[in-house]
């Protein structure tokens, strides 16, 4: 296939609630299946996909400590519910035909591949999408800085991220202030110093210091991340 993207290979956060459709809890078939579809259409296109999913649908670090637990093992059980969202993701897409690995940063050899990063880049230049699991392997951090990290690590152009009820980053919250105004661009710098949500600060500060673009959209429309690959569509781009 001739790629029709400016993009030759990319890396899409999606958070774990993503997953969860309505149900505020877990994995929600549907919903999994249509994002799936979404990512079938940019695979259609011959782009490489990276894949980072978080688990704030099954299990936050913060949470567990909150109660009472040790935060490292909280952040474990963190780690181990992106396992169980990657595995979802890659049922999802091979149930579509498409190639992937879920590749994880605890080995578990049963379950996922451990990460070896030229193992991976084979898998991306042999058109397998990649699912990156368990975070960085590290606690104290998130899925965010996980995607990052990983994008770096795979040379990818860009991150997408890929989120649900808003279409990029606005000065405040579009949900509950009608004059709230999206930005077309936005700096590293700017979206830090304003504690703007878009990725937590470490993330932020990993991608700025790499030069590594962030692409915030919506995963609402259908088709929606391949409009944008292709150059169109309503987005905010942080770089
Ligand atoms: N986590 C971690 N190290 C990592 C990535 C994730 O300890 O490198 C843990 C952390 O406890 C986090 C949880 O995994 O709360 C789920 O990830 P995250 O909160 O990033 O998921 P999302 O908000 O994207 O669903």
């Amino acid at each position: 296939t001739r790629n029709t993207s400016k993009y030759k290979r990319v890396m899409l956060k999606i958070s774990g609630e993503a997953l969860m459709g309505d149900q505020g809890f877990g994995l929600h078939p549907p919903t999994v299946e249509r994002i799936a579809r979404e990512v079938q259409k940019v695979q259609e296109m011959g782009v490489e996909i990276c894949m980072v999913i978080g688990g704030g649908n099954i299990f936050r670090g913060l949470q567990g400590s909150a109660q009472g637990m040790e935060r490292t093992t909280a952040d474990y059980m963190g780690m181990l519910a992106t396992v169980m969202n990657a595995l979802g993701m890659q049922a999802a897409l091979e149930a579509l035909g498409l190639h992937t690995r879920v590749i994880s940063a605890i080995t578990m050899n049963e379950v996922a591949e451990p990460y070896i990063r030229r193992r991976a880049v084979r898998h991306l230049e042999k058109k397998r999408i990649c699912i990156f699991a368990a975070g960085t392997g590290n606690p104290y951090f998130t899925t965010d800085t996980a995607a990052t990290l990983r994008a770096n690590e795979m040379a990818c152009e860009a991150i997408f991220m890929g989120k649900n009820g808003v279409d990029g980053v606005y000065d405040k919250d579009p949900k509950t202030n009608a004059d709230a105004k999206r930005y077309e661009n936005i700096s590293y710098d700017e979206v830090l110093s304003k504690h703007l949500k878009v990725m937590d600060a470490s993330a932020i500060a990993l991608a700025r210091d790499n030069d590594l673009p962030l692409i915030v959209f919506s995963l609402d429309e259908p088709g929606g991340f391949r409009t944008i690959l292709e150059g169109h569509g309503t987005y905010t781009t942080v770089s």
